[in-house]
């Protein structure tokens, strides 16, 4: 195996961040190393040698591929012990441990309208990316409340349900709940909590109430008014339900067609499946929100706005 390009960067005294190439999306995730923990692992293909490195225990923010792929080999290397919310772990264990999870989410996708030569190369990039992955099985369970060296545990759903944060003395180390400048994913796929998008403006709320300093993102430059930050995200998922209600405005439509509609027609079956399931997540909301409703059967999902 090839020894991974890592840049090292020191961003604050005793404050080391760990920066991979991601082979897609925003192209590099961000790895931590403060007082002895390593938050998050990056993908698990080309681990860097963690081994080199004092670390005492290895913390997991969201089972997404490029947070938690890397924890096996991290572990393994270093020898220390994993934490992973105990939700987040669940379903780590039913995404990355099922030989035949694509299939289901290319089913799944069926029914919200997407044409089945794109659910057929879904499969094939589901497989293809699950190689990448190689989680620690049987981590040490966090959850609200936990405590990990100082560090305090919050649930912050939304970008993954069971997505949680550090806390220690205004520093969050945030994973994917705070971006800047891009905006975190939030979408709904089969076995998830049934409203992303209202878990994640509630969390961003939270956050903004939280008087933090700083935020140590998995992507992206550390940000440094994380209150203003999460007002500005929840902005935006405000308008965007609004764009999302007009596209349904009078006649019934998939989340396909919605995703047209709002992210255009030319994406690659990768970006298409992000676009659907943000799409479903802001349509979930509206229903909730009594601006829209949902009908059809199990193998034909519509959404109306009144
Ligand atoms: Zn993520």
């Amino acid at each position: 195996m090839s020894e991974l390009q890592v840049s090292v960067t020191t961003i604050a005294e005793g404050v080391e961040r760990r920066t991979l190439p991601l082979p897609t999306g925003p192209r590099h995730v961000h790895c931590y190393v403060i007082d002895g923990t390593l938050f998050d692992t990056g993908l698990g293909l080309e681990p860097p040698a963690w081994g080199e490195l004092d670390i005492e225990r290895i913390a997991i923010t969201h089972f997404h591929p490029d947070h938690v792929g890397g924890a096996e080999h991290a572990a393994t290397e270093t020898g220390a012990p994993v934490y992973q919310g105990a939700l987040d772990y669940a379903q780590c264990e039913l995404v990355w441990g099922s030989r035949d999870w694509p299939e289901r989410i290319a089913e799944w996708f069926l029914t919200h309208g997407v044409p089945e030569p794109i659910a057929l190369e879904l499969i094939e990039a589901g497989h293809a990316f699950a190689s990448f992955v190689r989680f620690a099985h049987d981590p040490e369970l966090l959850s609200e409340g936990s405590k990990l060296d100082g560090w305090g545990v919050i649930e912050l759903p939304g970008h993954a349900d069971g997505h949680i944060g550090f806390l220690r003395d205004g520093v969050l180390v945030g994973g994917d709940h705070l971006l800047a400048p891009i905006t975190p994913a939030v979408g709904l796929y089969p076995k998830s909590r049934p409203d992303p998008l209202g878990d994640y403006l509630a969390s961003l709320e939270r956050t903004a109430e939280l008087d933090l300093r700083i935020v140590y993102p998995g992507h992206g430059e550390p940000i440094e008014n994380p209150a203003a930050r999460a007002r500005e995200i929840i902005e935006h998922h405000r308008e965007r339900l609004d764009v999302v209600e007009a596209a349904i405005a009078g006649a019934p439509q998939s989340g396909y067609a919605v995703s047209n509609a709002v992210f255009g027609e030319n994406l690659s079956p990768q970006q298409r499946r992000f676009a659907v399931a943000e799409a479903l997540s802001h349509l979930e909301r509206l229903v909730r929100e009594g601006r829209a409703s949902r009908a059809g059967d199990a193998r034909n999902v519509t959404y109306t706005a009144p």
